[in-house]
């Protein structure tokens, strides 16, 4: 069934950490927090759009929801609550930091239809995590990530690559212990610089320096793998793009791109295209793919085309429904 979040962002309400790289109101392009009076105006705005029986869940993103005081969530999260009573939305989810959860905040969120928790784990190691400010060590993830477990929400441990002093194989061992702390879910971010954070006068005293956009795509396709592999899935790669995010605004510097995920798949195909026509020359063919991969085999604007051509490869390819995501058929044509 087609699942749709209502998003309401509640930027740095209540968070009184500023880890290095973040500044929320100008990633979500948003300065004025909504209070619990307007969420109805948001929500109604959204399923006015949504009105085909598709699974919709209400998702508090952008800050540290926990952290917020004890009654003002729960304000926040009644109002949620009414449209699941009424059968309007199915269920409620949010993110927050690993060290803003415990028992008596898990009690809250489940009597008010909370189904998922998605946890900013960022790195499970503790230089990265001391390295950016984070002001917890991976024992507060591994705790939060069993306690959500225990009381029967879904995890989800989003993870960002090319913080201060990551490197691959750190990554590469968030990527393991996120599958293995058993979560459901996850997002990609790489570590952009954003103006006004500790993160950017590192950048401007060359001190820090940003994954390049071929390395983040190399990264997170190979991350994004193994993730499927183990049936996490994957809800987003790279930030969305916003008004914010451009060099003439908020944006400094590292691996940002508008289609960073359609980057990310075409590098996908790339590999499985260089493998399955590793002997072809020469050849008129046609490739059949799943109708949803035609777009991300020719590439990213046509970025794979100069593989075929560099083979001589006169292709054209087609959608069939029955292949599955990653299934390629070759034929003559
Ligand atoms: S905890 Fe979250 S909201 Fe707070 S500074 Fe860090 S990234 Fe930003």
């Amino acid at each position: 069934m087609k699942h749709s979040n209502i998003p309401i962002f509640i930027p740095e309400l209540a968070c009184p950490h500023q880890c290095i790289f973040c500044n929320q109101s100008k990633i979500s392009g948003q300065k004025d927090i909504p209070q619990p009076e307007n969420i109805p105006a948001i929500i109604e705005s959204h399923l006015a759009t949504m009105n085909d029986g598709r699974e919709i869940e209400i998702a508090f993103f952008g800050g540290s929801f926990t952290g917020i005081p004890y009654d003002l969530q729960e304000r926040y999260l009644s109002v949620a609550y009414n449209y699941i009573e009424a059968g309007k939305i199915n269920g409620i989810r949010l993110s927050t930091r690993p060290d803003y959860i415990n028992e008596k905040i898990l009690d809250l969120l489940k009597r008010y239809g909370v189904k998922t928790i998605e946890l900013g784990a960022q790195s499970t190691d503790d230089t990265v995590l001391l390295a950016s400010g984070r002001g917890h060590k991976s024992e507060a993830i591994r705790q939060a990530s069993e306690l959500i477990l225990k009381n029967g929400f879904h995890l989800g441990l989003q993870m960002m690559i090319g913080l201060p002093q990551d490197n691959y194989e750190r990554s590469s061992k968030t990527v393991d212990d996120i599958i293995s702390l058993g979560a459901d879910n996850t997002r990609i971010y790489p570590t952009l610089v954003i103006k006004g954070t500790q993160l950017a006068k590192l950048y401007e005293m060359g001190h820090y320096k940003p994954l390049d956009i071929p390395t983040a795509v190399s990264w997170a396709k190979e991350f994004y793998l193994r993730f499927e592999k183990a049936n996490v899935k994957v809800l987003r790669v790279g930030l969305h793009p916003s008004e914010e995010l451009d060099y003439n605004k908020s944006l400094l510097a590292g691996p940002y791109h508008k289609s960073f995920m359609e980057l990310m798949m075409s590098a996908i195909w790339r590999d499985i295209l260089e493998r399955e026509l590793k002997e072809r020359h020469d050849e008129q063919l046609r490739l059949t793919v799943n109708p949803h991969q035609v777009n991300f085999v020719w590439g990213y604007q046509g970025s794979n085309k100069d593989l075929f051509q560099s083979k001589k490869l006169e292709v054209k390819i087609s959608g069939d429904e029955s292949l599955s995501k990653y299934e390629i058929k070759i034929s003559h044509c």
